[in-house]
């Protein structure tokens, strides 16, 4: 059974006390989770070491703490950047790579996600890689394509055994922090596609194996639906993961 998987995305919010509140009540909880499922923290960078000292403390086993980037270099003279190997040391497993907002504000581009990808998984780190059409590509109908393309520029250099460690979500540009959430039957055509794209160049297999969040406009009210869908398992949640109520409530609509 593949990860399921229901992971905030805080970005550059919260103070640390709130991000300290905000944890508390999050590890608090026992939502009674299957071995499959999963809860990802991917909390701004100055906050990891606490989040890792909390959850420590917490005995959570089935959540984790997350970055939400990482450079593309070992180390070295990059002031302001943050490396793979700074994250593994810090005992944080996972690290969104390729947010839209990365590719869009940070100009970053598929090559350099590759570079991303191969640093973070050379120290242990399951990225969670992030793909996603802008909506002129949607209004024009070309998102499947587009969408492919990212993978095969940023992911297809690895082999069948290595793409397995990665998450990948799916996350069009037009419905992140819009409200405008893609229909369950808009995600679950992307997702059937992403896989049935991973499977032409891995085998069904291996693609059945590779979890496939959903992130856009994530909240309480539409996460059962969505999850419920069989290619969508759980979701990247900006907005609604600041608020423990909803993120509470989207970790129980895993399936
Ligand atoms: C995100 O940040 O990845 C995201 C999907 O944001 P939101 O849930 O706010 O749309």
């Amino acid at each position: 059974m593949r990860q399921q998987i229901a992971a905030a995305n805080w970005k550059m919010n919260l103070t640390i006390g709130q991000a300290e509140k905000l944890l508390d009540d999050i590890l608090s909880v026992d939502w009674a989770l299957k071995p499959w499922q999963q809860v990802v923290l991917a909390v701004p960078a100055p906050y990891l070491y606490p989040a890792v000292q909390k959850w420590k403390a917490s005995g959570q086993s089935q959540v984790s703490i997350s970055a939400q980037n990482c450079y593309s270099e070992k180390s070295g003279a990059y002031t302001g950047e943050t490396s793979a190997e700074m994250l593994a040391s810090l005992v944080v497993t996972h690290v969104i790579i390729g947010h839209s907002e990365r590719r869009e504000i940070f100009h970053e581009t598929n090559a350099l996600l590759a570079k991303k990808v191969d640093i973070a998984l050379s120290f242990n780190l399951t990225p969670i890689f992030c793909c996603g059409e802008p909506l002129s590509i949607r209004e024009a109908g070309t998102q499947n394509a587009f969408v492919a393309k990212q993978l095969e520029e940023s992911l297809y250099h690895l082999d069948a055994e290595t793409i397995q460690k990665l998450v990948i979500a799916y996350e069009p540009i037009w419905a992140i922090g819009t409200g405008k959430t893609a229909t369950s039957e808009q995600a679950q055509e992307m997702h059937h596609y992403l896989r049935s794209v991973l499977a032409h160049k891995y085998g069904a297999a291996v693609a059945g194996r590779v979890s496939i969040l959903y992130g856009g406009s994530v909240k309480a009210a539409n996460a059962q639906e969505l999850f419920s869908q069989p290619d969508v398992d759980g979701g990247l949640v900006g907005g609604a993961s600041l608020i423990h109520k909803e993120f509470d409530a989207i970790i129980r609509a895993l399936k």
